[in-house]
C-alpha cells in the first residue's frame, strides 16, 4: 500500500473512532495547497538539468504549516502528500501551534556538487518564496537536506522579503539555529522510548536495542541510548549492518562511519526480534506489518509521536527567533522532554477512552485537536 493510501486509511479510522463530522473529515483529507515546480539549473560543466520540486501544504487550522524538505530520488507527489498530512497530526500530537506541510525535490543529492545543490536550492526557493513565510509555512531539514540547505533557503528568501531567520528552522547556529536542534529528533526518540518503557516498569539501562537507519536521527538516538547504559546490539542502514550481541561500541562506530561513510560490509540483522518498536522515521511500517506485529503483542510507538522531537525543537527555534532571545541547550532539552512526556500521556488517555492501540491513540489525539481548531475557526466564506 502506498504511503498516501496508508495515511488516509489511518486518518479515516481515527475519524470513525472520533465520530468526526463528515464535512471536517472530507476537508482534512484534501490538502490546503499542492505546489509543483520545475527547477532548472546549470550543472558545473555548463549543461542544463531540470528537477521537479514539490511543496504540499496540508492544513493550517492550528498555525503556520510546518515540515521538512527532502532531497531524494524517490520523492513523488503521493509520498509528499502523505508526509505533509502526517506533519499535521504530528504537530497536533506534540501540541505545538502549527499545521503540516512537506516538500521535496526528486534528485540524488550525493551525485550533485555543493555548488549544484546550492543553485538547486536557490531556484526552488525562488519558485516557492511567496508561498512560504514565518506565519504561513516554515520549512526544515529532512532526508538529504541539512542546516546548510536551510541557510541557502533563508538567504534566497531574504532577497525577496528582507532578512527573516524564522522562515526556516534547523538552521546553522550562526544564523539563529537552536542549540540542541541537530540532535533533537534522536533525543526525542529516546525520551519517547523512556516514556513507553516506564509504563512497562522498564528503563533504557540494561535493555538491548536494534537501530535501523544510522543517519542524523538513528545515530543520535544510538549515541544517547549508549550513554544511558542501553546495549545497542544491531545497527543497520543502506550501506550495511553491524551486529554484536555483547553491545556495539557506538562512539567507535560513529567514528568509523565518519571516516569511511559506511557502517560495515553487509550482514543480516533480520533475526532481531523486538518487543518494542519505536518509529524514528516517517511512515516506516507498512499497515499489513503493523497489524501482524500488533497481533504478536509488539508495542509500536508510532512515527507521529516518536519522531516529533525534531519539529518540537524547530518550534523552540522559531520561538527564539521571534523573541530574539537564545536559549541554553539545557533549557531546550528540558522543554523537549516535557513536551514528549506530556504527549505520551495524552496519547495514553486517548487509547484508554477509545480502547485502541498507540498508533490510533496518536491519530485520534492529533485529528481531534485539528478538528476542534477547524470548527472553531468556522466555515463561512
Ligand atoms: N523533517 C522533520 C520531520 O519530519 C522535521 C520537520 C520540522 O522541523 O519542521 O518531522
Amino acid at each position: 500500500m502506498n504511503a498516501l493510501a496508508a495515511t488516509n486509511r489511518n486518518f479515516r479510522q481515527a475519524a470513525r473512532i472520533l465520530g468526526l463530522d463528515s464535512k471536517i473529515e472530507k476537508s482534512l483529507l484534501i490538502p490546503f495547497r499542492e505546489i509543483k515546480v520545475e527547477c532548472t539549473i546549470p550543472k558545473d560543466d555548463g549543461t542544463l538539468v531540470s528537477y521537479v520540486g514539490f511543496r504540499v501544504q496540508h492544513d493550517n487550522s492550528r498555525g503556520p504549516m510546518k515540515g521538512g524538505i527532502r532531497y531524494h530520488p524517490e520523492v513523488d507527489p503521493d509520498e509528499v502528500n502523505a508526509l505533509a498530512q502526517l506533519m499535521t497530526w504530528k504537530t497536533a500530537v506534540a501540541d505545538i501551534p502549527y499545521g503540516g506541510a512537506k516538500g521535496g525535490i526528486g534528485c540524488t543529492p550525493k551525485e550533485l556538487s555543493t555548488s549544484e545543490l546550492e543553485r538547486l536550492t536557490r531556484v526552488f526557493t525562488q519558485k516557492i518564496h511567496d508561498l512560504i513565510g514565518v506565519n504561513t509555512d516554515v520549512p526544515a531539514p529532512d532526508m538529504g537536506t541539512n542546516a546548510q540547505t536551510m541557510a541557502w533557503i533563508l538567504d534566497e528568501y531574504s532577497k525577496f522579503h528582507g532578512y527573516s531567520p524564522a522562515v526556516v528552522t534547523g538552521k546553522p547556529i550562526d544564523l539563529g539555529g537552536s542549540l540542541g536542534r541537530e540532535a533533537a529528533t534522536g533525543r526525542g526518540v529516546v525520551y519517547a522510548t523512556e516514556a513507553v518503557l516506564a509504563e512497562h516498569g522498564k528503563s533504557i539501562k540494561g535493555l538491548t536495542f536494534a537501530i535501523q537507519g544510522f543517519g542524523n536521527v538513528g545515530s543520535w538516538a544510538a549515541k544517547i541510548i549508549h550513554e544511558r547504559g542501553g546495549k545497542v546490539v544491531a545497527v543497520s542502514d543502506i550501506t550495511g549492518a553491524v551486529k554484536n550481541p555483547n553491545g556495539i561500541d557506538i562512539p567507535a562506530l560513529l567514528q568509523h562511519k565518519d571516516a569511511t561513510g559506511k557502517l560495515a560490509d553487509r550482514e543480516n540483522a533480520e533475526s532481531v526480534r523486538a518487543k518494542f518498536i519505536i518509529e524514528a522515521a516517517n511512515h516506516p511500517t507498512d499497515p499489513d506489518a503493523d497489524e501482524i506485529l500488533f497481533k504478536k503483542g509488539v508495542v509500536i510507538l508510532p512515527d507521529i509521536y516518536a519522531n516529533a522531537g525534531g519539529v518540537t525543537v524547530s518550534y523552540f527555534e522559531w520561538v527564539q527567533n521571534i523573541q530574539g532571545f537564545m536559549w541554553e541547550e539545557e533549557k531546550v532539552n528540558h522543554e523537549l522532554k516535557r513536551y514528549m512526556t506530556k504527549a505520551f500521556h495524552n496519547i495514553k488517555s486517548m487509547c484508554k477512552s477509545h480502547n485502541c492501540n498507540l498508533r490510533m491513540g496518536a491519530f485520534t489525539l492529533g485529528v481531534n485537536r485539528v478538528a476542534r481548531a477547524t470548527s472553531l475557526r468556522g466555515w463561512e466564506a
